[in-house]
């Protein structure tokens, strides 16, 4: 049985994995706007990766026999000055999940809740991913600038990404 405690800050993640969808949604639009296809389709699959982390702790929760209370969740913002933004924001905002992350394994090792302790190493090694895959455009992104002939190729670089 999950411990009160521990079934809040899992909320709470929850809420987080769904902001995360929601503004890799609305960054997925900002792109469309820009004709950048190949960027528009990568934020479309983070943003299903995101709600499937959302949904695997959903559906943890309700294995623990625990109880789901959706909140609600923020208004993101539609518009970027540039892809370069639109990647640092992503950086940022998965260090900021890497964090809470962080904090929700620390909780269930001072809870001495071992189910939660290996659920959440799978998000741990998860997050690794994440930084690292929105690391890497952005670097590229320095690299490149934010317009024509490279930017177009790392568009189209990045409309073949396949999940
Ligand atoms: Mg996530």
């Amino acid at each position: 049985m999950l411990t009160k405690k521990m079934q809040v800050a899992l909320n709470e993640q929850i809420v987080m994995e769904f902001n995360s969808a929601y503004i890799y949604l609305a960054m997925a639009a900002h792109f469309e706007g820009e004709n950048l296809s190949g960027f528009a389709h990568w934020m479309k699959l983070q943003y299903r990766e995101e709600t499937g982390h959302a949904m695997k702790l959903f559906e943890y929760l309700h294995d623990r026999g625990g109880r789901v209370e959706l909140q609600a969740i923020d208004r993101p913002v539609s518009k970027y000055k540039s892809a370069r933004e639109v990647f640092q924001t992503v950086v940022d905002h998965e260090q900021a999940v890497s964090a809470s992350i962080g904090k929700l394994y620390e909780l269930a090792a001072k809870e001495g809740d071992h189910a939660t302790m290996v659920e959440m190493q799978w998000f741990i090694k998860e997050q690794v991913e994440e930084e690292k895959s929105a690391g890497k455009i952005l670097e590229q992104l320095k690299v490149v600038g934010d317009h024509g002939v490279p930017l177009m190729m790392l568009d189209r670089q990045l409309a073949a990404r396949g999940s």
